[in-house]
């Protein structure tokens, strides 16, 4: 679930951490802190628009919890007080140095390790201790919501953020390359938003300059319909489009004016939306 980002460094001063990252976002307004439990690059998507570097070989599949615990633990002591003098965070304008949230968020999908239920539980109690009033978020496919082990995890975050890229099955397994049925994210959205709200977040892009049609987003928009009439709780819906050329060279972005009208048939689906992008 690689964020886009207006800018990442992992190399100066974070180069030794397994797990844990820091970008600064301007949309989040402050230093992003990600989790990614991921390090093996091993994804169930395969999206076009991806941003991760496969095409050299990931680290170990296992999660080492301890280690994450104290990377992460280290940034959030460190944001309070250094990190700001160190290139390349000393370059960040002083309204923006706070930390706007955790993220899980890494190289693949997060709930996918076995370690993710106790890696949660881990974030969530450094942030208690150390962030309190930061948020911790996970970006997630949701795909995985139906299994037991992921779905106790979930009650550690503060913020779902959920993708859905599409409405209609052919177009789901184009743009986020899996053969996973549709139904599953829908299903397993709808179970989890009647418990609490989600936010959707939907990526829409052109695929060799083609974008999605009207039918699709009008399919797409429905299906918010369907969950919020069923009783799904979605906070709000972020629409967006690649920020940076992906290495799949057939994609790119959408114009703004595309994605003001895809937000907008989402409103009339009775849903917040919001363009980013
Ligand atoms: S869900 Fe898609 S964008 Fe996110 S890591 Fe997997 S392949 Fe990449």
């Amino acid at each position: 679930m690689a964020r886009t980002l207006d800018f990442r460094d992992h190399r100066r001063d974070l180069d030794r951490n397994a797990y844990v990252y820091a970008v600064v976002s301007r949309r989040a307004r402050g230093l992003s802190i990600g989790v990614n439990l991921n390090p093996d690059k091993r994804c169930n998507f395969d999206c076009p628009y991806c941003q991760v570097d496969r095409t050299t070989p990931g680290g170990p599949s296992r999660v080492n919890v301890g280690v994450l615990r104290a990377e992460l633990e280290d940034l959030l002591l460190r944001a309070a007080g250094d990190v700001w003098t160190r290139p390349p965070f000393d370059t960040v304008a002083p309204e923006l140095r706070r930390v706007a949230d955790v993220a899980f968020a890494g190289d693949g999908e997060p709930t996918t390790p076995p370690e993710f239920p106790e890696a949660a539980a881990a974030a969530r109690a450094s942030r208690d201790r150390l962030a309190p009033g930061v948020p911790l978020r996970l970006l997630t496919n949701a795909t995985l919501f139906h299994k037991d082990r992921v779905r106790g995890a979930l009650a550690a975050f503060d913020e779902l953020w959920c993708k859905l890229d599409a409405g209609t099955e052919p177009y789901f397994h184009l743009v986020d390359g899996t053969r996973l049925p549709l139904q599953r994210v829908l299903d397993n959205l709808l179970l989890v938003a009647r418990e609490r709200p989600v936010v959707i977040q939907s990526l829409f892009l052109a695929l060799e300059g083609v974008g999605p049609d009207d039918d699709e987003i009008a399919a797409w928009a429905g299906r918010l319909r369907e969950l919020v009439a069923q009783g799904g709780r979605i906070d709000h819906v972020q629409v967006y489009t690649v920020a940076r050329r992906p290495a799949d060279a057939r994609v790119t972005a959408l114009p703004a004016e595309r994605l003001q009208a895809i937000a907008r048939a989402a409103r009339g689906a009775g849903v917040d939306a919001r363009v980013y992008g």
